[in-house]
């Protein structure tokens, strides 16, 4: 089968590779609509994960199912399904201890692209077929739906972690695609004041339609001081981080009030250490949470979230800024999330 992959760190280019053999538990998929991801430019271009050799590359993809292992009971080929990106060992430890995404180590849920080839090929193997496919549910069209397996949980999961309460005050930093459903996330959950943090107008006027109520622009001025200006020096009461380096969370800390939660779903690339400021810690008793995760992966996560689509509560259609038609636009699209011009939001590409 033929395949877009990272040949090396810094290096990307299409290979031909075996049809991935299947267990009984597992199916082979073949992907119709694809999204290739910030993270894909992380891993390829800047060795997020380390060196990797001729791995394709991709973890958002709608598709059909090929072939289906023999002890599969929920899927058969035909059907069309949308694959999470993160696809645990539902039978681990971990997973029963709630934390799917690490099911056999730290991160581990995180195959595709990662420790296997992904979704950007002819076919791709899922594991545990029956616990990590999702049905396309009737009326959710594939290019909606391929904004479900990465974007909409991992924004989501910012806003579950960051635990947020009717009423609250919430600032998103980072308003890319992730950013985006977290402020759709967070809108939701019932915050009454969303302030959204990013340069690029569209996606400061997207933010806005998802439910933002305030923007700030991060290269005008300082972003503590603006926001604690905004808020009559109280600060938010929560803070989700969906962009920016190693010093947004000493930001983030700052805004944050004493009881706070700070939920980081963006990926830190650079330095040894986190800066968390001391005094506004509450010099380590400031009862200012900092958590972070990668995202949840697995059936019921992916049709409760396809169910905010089919339901009309979420549209990700907004966030689809470029459709891309037949398997060999893979690249074009990949390249655009990497030069990331100012109108590009996600790019997706329609395989049949
Ligand atoms: P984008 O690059 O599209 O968006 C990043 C956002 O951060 C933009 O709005 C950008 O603003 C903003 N930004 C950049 N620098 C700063 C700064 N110094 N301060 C504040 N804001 C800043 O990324 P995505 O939305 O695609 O992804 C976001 C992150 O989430 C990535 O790191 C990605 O790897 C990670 N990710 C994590 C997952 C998980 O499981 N936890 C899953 C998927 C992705 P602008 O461009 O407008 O200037
Ligand atoms: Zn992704």
């Amino acid at each position: 089968m033929k395949g877009f992959a990272m040949l090396e760190i810094g290096k990307t280019g299409w290979i031909e590779k075996d049809i991935p053999e299947i267990s009984p538990v597992d199916a082979l998929v073949k992907p119709i609509c694809v999204a290739p991801c910030t993270s894909d430019i992380h891993t390829a271009f800047k060795g997020a994960i380390g060196q990797r050799k001729n791995m394709i590359l991709g973890h958002e993809c709608v598709g059909e199912v090929y072939k289906v292992g023999k002890l599969v009971k929920d899927f058969k080929p035909g059907d069309k399904v949308i694959v999470p990106a993160i696809t645990p060992d539902w039978g681990t430890v971990p997973s029963q201890e709630g934390y799917p995404m690490h099911s056999s180590g730290m991160l581990s849920g995180w195959k595709f692209s990662n420790y296997k080839d992904g979704v950007f090929a002819e076919y791709c193997h899922v594991n545990e077929a029956d616990a990590n496919l999702c049905h396309l549910p009737e009326g959710v069209d594939p290019i909606s739906a391929v904004m479900l397996p990465d974007m909409v949980v991992t924004g989501f999961h910012g806003a579950e972690l960051a635990k947020i309460e009717f009423g609250d005050t919430v600032l998103v930093v980072g308003i890319g695609p992730v950013g985006l459903m977290a402020v759709a996330g967070a809108n939701l959950r019932g915050a009454s004041r969303i302030i959204a943090v990013g340069s690029r107008e569209l996606c400061q006027k997207t933010a806005k339609e998802y439910g933002a109520t305030d923007i700030l622009s991060y290269k005008d001025g300082d972003l503590v001081e603006n926001v604690m200006n905004m808020t009559c020096g109280r600060g938010v009461d929560r803070v989700i981080i969906a962009g920016g380096d190693n010093n947004t969370f000493a930001q983030a800390v700052k805004v944050v009030k004493p009881g706070g939660i700070v939920s980081n779903v963006n990926y830190l690339g650079e330095g040894e250490t986190v800066n968390i400021p001391r005094v506004e810690w509450g010099v380590g008793m400031g009862h200012k949470t900092i958590t972070g995760g990668l995202t949840p992966g697995g059936r019921m996560k992916m049709e409760k979230m396809a169910r905010l689509i089919a339901s009309g509560k979420l549209d990700t259609k907004k966030l689809v800024t470029h459709v891309f038609h037949g398997f060999d636009k893979i690249e074009d699209a990949l390249m655009l999330m990497k030069d990331k011009p100012k109108d590009v939001i996600k790019p997706v590409v329609v395989i049949e």
